[in-house]
């Protein structure tokens, strides 16, 4: 098919809602971490829609399980059984140690599931009164009513507002705060083990440590939004089990379908007891051909998949630190595995993701200054060595000074 770029850009500006900003460019293929626009140039996909092609683009695996499904049966509605729901349940229950899941359509969704069972759980409990929840500052937990909720940012916030009421946010940075905010009232706590659009920002352990300790003195539900870290993107199935956590929920999302929508709430057993039937539901939430994807993407996971990420992982942070050691305009790089973030300045960071994807680079910026990278987890050395040589290039070109080796 022969797509005009330009055509395809005006026809956008007059129809879409604007909400989103993007870059000038026509994305039509893709095969592996590369990505092709238009016009046929070719793109090192650090970013992979954002965390969601875990797999790289055309995956073999996932590309004919789809295709074979869409042959077959494609949706019928949570009102039947059918093959695959069950078994990505299962895998995902052997991952986590949480023992039943929730399916719907995205990250927003699963996070919306998980407030509404932990609600739902005190409700069960006779404990009407018990609905507040704490919530960290630099949380992204989605844009529906219940996530944004528990959302921290106010340009994400206040246009939207009232929210949901008996929300507090307190410091990921102050372990004290933080003991002292979870209390017999509180109904959960939602966290992201490493913050995400906050600027790849780990939990620090010492918080980690006091949510523990006070979730099991006072009965406060964990949950662990590991949307974006989990699954494998930092090396392990979770990283709140890397933190010493034991969460009671979990929302997941992005990395599963490997590019098909999918969602999962998962909860254990205390939890699962406390939900009948009728409470919640999605109409295509977990169906043939988002469990299909899921399943290849699982299969993959389990068999060697976290090795290659805490390798690529080590790779790609190495780099950027020895860039990071000759420019003052990097500063810190953080992140586990292959969710890395690097700090720069107010003045760069918007530019370099322009100057990257003219060098050939997709990358993103959060949090005002914070360049992020969340490749396809089975990206090859190859592809990080090029990413890291072209984002020297941008770096130079959007105005850095970078000393010689
Ligand atoms: N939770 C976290 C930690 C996220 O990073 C995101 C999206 O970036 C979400 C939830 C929302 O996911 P979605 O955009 O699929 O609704």
């Amino acid at each position: 098919m022969n797509i005009c770029a330009k055509d395809v850009i005006a026809t956008e500006d007059s129809h879409i809602l604007q909400v989103y900003k993007r870059l000038p460019v026509v994305l039509v293929r893709g095969e592996g971490s590369r990505i092709f626009d238009a016009n046929g140039r070719e793109y090192i996909d650090l970013l992979s829609g954002i965390g969601v092609a875990s797999l790289g683009h055309s995956h073999s695996g996932i590309a004919d399980a789809i295709a074979a499904q869409a042959g077959e049966l494609l949706h019928t509605s949570n009102l039947y059984f059918h093959p695959f729901q069950g078994e990505v349940a299962k895998r995902l229950s052997r991952l986590s140690g949480l023992s039943r899941a929730f399916f719907c359509n995205s990250g927003t969704e699963a996070v919306e599931a998980c407030l509404k069972f932990s609600r739902r759980y005190w409700h069960s409990q006779g404990d009407l009164e018990r609905t507040s929840i704490i919530a960290l500052k630099g949380a992204f937990h989605g844009r529906t009513f219940g996530s944004l909720s528990v959302t921290s940012g106010a340009s994400y916030r206040n246009p939207f507002e009232p929210l949901l009421p008996h929300v507090s946010f307190v410091s990921p940075e102050d372990p004290d705060q933080v003991r002292l905010s979870i209390t017999d009232r509180t109904a959960s706590i939602i966290i992201e083990p490493i913050q995400g659009e906050g600027g790849i920002r780990p939990l620090p352990e010492s918080t980690a440590a006091a949510i523990a300790e006070r979730c099991a003195s006072t009965g406060t539900l964990l949950i662990s939004d590991e949307v974006q870290c989990g699954l494998g993107r930092t090396g392990k199935p979770f990283h709140a089990h890397t933190l010493g956590l034991t969460p009671d929920l979990m929302p997941l999302g992005k990395s599963l379908g490997g590019g098909v929508p999918i969602g999962v709430a998962l909860v254990n057993q205390k939890v699962a007891s406390s939900v009948t039937y009728g409470d919640h539901g999605s109409t295509y939430g977990g169906n043939l051909l988002a469990c299909r994807a899921a399943l290849v993407f699982l299969t993959t996971l389990e068999d060697g998949l976290m090795n290659h990420v805490v390798a690529a992982g080590e790779r790609l942070k190495n780099g950027l630190k020895v860039l990071a050691s000759k420019t003052d305009t990097l500063h810190e790089v953080r992140g586990s595995g292959l969710m890395l973030g690097v700090d720069t300045t107010p003045d760069i960071a918007d530019r370099v993701v322009e100057t990257a994807l003219q060098c050939g680079l997709l990358i993103n910026r959060t949090a005002g200054t914070v360049i992020r990278f969340l490749p396809p987890l089975n990206i090859k050395d190859v592809d990080i060595d090029e990413a890291l040589s072209r984002f020297r290039k941008a770096l130079t070109l959007a105005g850095a000074t970078i000393g010689t080796d």
